[in-house]
């Protein structure tokens, strides 16, 4: 904790002070670009992958990216931050991203990873049809490229829960929504986003933005390039 404790302090003589006027201006009020959810893996930082400002993102994180469906008369974390960031703050943009070498999605594959976990175990299964759509449609893959594949759908999974939530369904429907599917490849800290027209995961060119408008028959196009 010694580390962190002296980072506060180097924050506010190196960082807050030099930037007063900036950081004095963000206290009255944030209009973040987009929601960006992500894995609570430490080794994924979305303002430093972004090189967003504070401010840039609004950030909703937990174990594997995972979107919970929205179930009436459940109250959640999840949908409650994605309402606030659509209706509250009027955010158009929605970036869930995955990342390669994510321990979620290894538990995924490997139930048995979870058995001391039930509480981790239970939460996974909002991934579940990641996971059986991998069995169904890349059983031909195996390691490092099936557990890539895992990452992949679990994100697109996650969009499709995304669009259950009424806040989200009535934004797309006015046109006022945008979902995005990333992946962070950890190892070379590229991001790849999915592109509906060829069902691949493919990096994101400098100026180009890919919207995630996902086309189901497409899936089962081998998506390898993460
Ligand atoms: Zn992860």
């Amino acid at each position: 904790m010694e580390r962190l404790v002296s980072g506060i302090h180097k924050f506010q003589a190196d960082v807050f002070a030099p930037n007063l006027a900036f950081f004095r201006k963000l206290a009255d009020g944030q209009t973040p670009q987009a929601l960006f959810i992500t894995c609570s893996d430490s080794r994924v930082v979305p303002d430093l992958i972004c090189q967003a400002d504070p401010g840039d993102l609004f950030v909703l994180r937990n174990a594997g990216n995972i979107v919970p469906p929205y179930t009436p008369g459940t109250p959640s974390g999840e949908a409650a931050t994605i309402e606030y960031a659509i209706r509250g703050l009027g955010i158009r943009h929605v970036v869930v991203c995955g990342h390669t070498r994510c321990g979620a999605m290894q538990a995924v594959a490997d139930p048995q990873c979870t058995a001391s976990m039930p509480r981790v175990r239970q939460w996974l299964d909002h991934a579940q049809a990641a996971a059986e759509i991998v069995c169904g449609c890349y059983n031909h893959l195996t390691g490092e490229a099936r557990a890539k594949v895992l990452v992949q759908e679990n994100v697109l999974v996650q969009l499709e829960h995304l669009r259950t939530h009424p806040t989200v369904a009535a934004a797309m429907a006015a046109d006022e929504l945008t979902l995005h599917a990333w992946v962070y490849k950890m190892e070379t800290g590229e991001v790849f986003a999915y592109d509906p027209v060829s069902g691949q995961f493919a990096p994101l060119l400098v100026g180009e933005e890919v919207t995630a408008e996902y086309a189901p028959s497409r899936r089962a196009a081998v998506a390898q390039a993460v």
